[in-house]
Parts: structure tokens; sequence; C-alpha cells
């Protein structure tokens, strides 16, 4: 399959449980088998936990892949089998996870379903995916906000901690 004919998919990954470096680098491993070629990655960045604060850091970052996959929903059910396989258990809302994959993007469209919303509806309001979003594609226009990463990362609130992690 031509590179060009795949889409461009971004996914934001993140760890705070277990060794948080290598559920990433397995979870990255298990999207090139059943999603697609990594096209590019953003820095590793330690976070400070978002949403419930009672709860170790997180380290985050934000891949694009060319998916073979036809279209978002067999994306959504290939990053819930991995996030599965790596022991994910969903135990209460924004709290610790070995993986958490989110897509953020499916080329610029836009889905409005019970199970699936895209552009991730919660993307503009968090550091921790705008920061390693604007690694790899800082000019990528929000498909609704209508606004690239770099302005929703100017306008973004979110005051957590967020460091490259080494
Ligand atoms: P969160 O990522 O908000 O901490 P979960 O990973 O447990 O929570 O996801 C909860 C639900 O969010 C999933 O069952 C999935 O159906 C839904 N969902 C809606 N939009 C998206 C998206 N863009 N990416 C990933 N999951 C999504
Ligand atoms: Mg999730």
């Amino acid at each position: 399959m031509q590179e060009a004919n795949l889409q461009k998919v971004y996914l934001s990954l993140g760890s705070n449980l277990g060794n948080r470096i290598e559920n990433l680098r397995v979870a990255l491993q298990a999207l090139e088998k059943n999603v697609g070629t990594i096209d590019s990655l953003s820095k590793i960045y330690e976070t400070a936990p978002w949403g419930k604060l009672d709860q170790a850091g997180f380290l985050n970052l934000v891949v694009c892949i060319r998916a073979f996959l036809p279209n978002p929903m067999a994306c959504l059910t290939a990053i819930q089998a991995i996030e599965q396989s790596q022991g994910r258990q969903r135990v209460e809302k924004w709290g610790e996870r070995t993986i958490d994959i989110d897509i953020l993007y499916w080329e610029d469209v836009i889905v409005c379903h019970h199970e699936l919303t895209i552009p991730h509806p919660l993307m503009q309001y968090r550091k921790f995916v705008l920061v390693p979003l604007a690694d790899i594609a800082p000019e990528f226009i929000h498909p609704i906000l209508r606004e690239n990463t770099r302005t929703l990362l100017d306008k973004c609130p979110d005051e957590g901690a967020i460091d490259e992690w080494l």
C-alpha cells in the first residue's frame, strides 16, 4: 500500500502505573502491528495527574500513525484491545492506568458517536496532549475549533506541571 493513501491518525498515550516507559514501548510496538506505521513521535513528558489528582504522575507522548485500518471505529477497537492486553482495568474515571490510548485526530474527520468523539473532546484543555502534539504537528488545524496546535496551546488554561522526561 502507498504511504500517501494511508490515513494520518494522531494518538495520545499515557501511563502512570507499573513500569511506565516499558508500558509506552509495548503499546507503540502493538500499534505498529495492529494499527499502522509510526510516522512521527513526540518527546516523552512527565506530567502531573489531570482530573483526579491523588495519583502518581504520568508519562505521556503523542504519535502520528499511518493507519491501515479502514475507519476510526476500527481504530478504537484496536486500541482498546491493546489497552486490555496490557492489563488496563477501568476502575475509576481518569484514574490510574498501565496504558491509556486516545484518538486525537483521524485526518480532519469529525466523529460524534456515543462511543467515539473525534477530535478528542478534552484535548484543548490538556497540556499533556497539546505539548507533545506541538512537537510533531504544530500547524495541524483542529477541524472544529479551526486553530492550530500552537494556538490551542497558547490558549490552554491547564496549569498542571509538565516536563521533558529523560
Ligand atoms: P479516559 O481516556 O477519558 O480516561 P477511557 O480511556 O476509559 O477514559 O475511555 C472511556 C471511553 O471513551 C471509551 O470507552 C471510548 O468509547 C470513549 N471515547 C470517546 N472518544 C474517544 C477517543 N477520541 N479516543 C478514545 N476513546 C474515546
Ligand atoms: Mg482513554
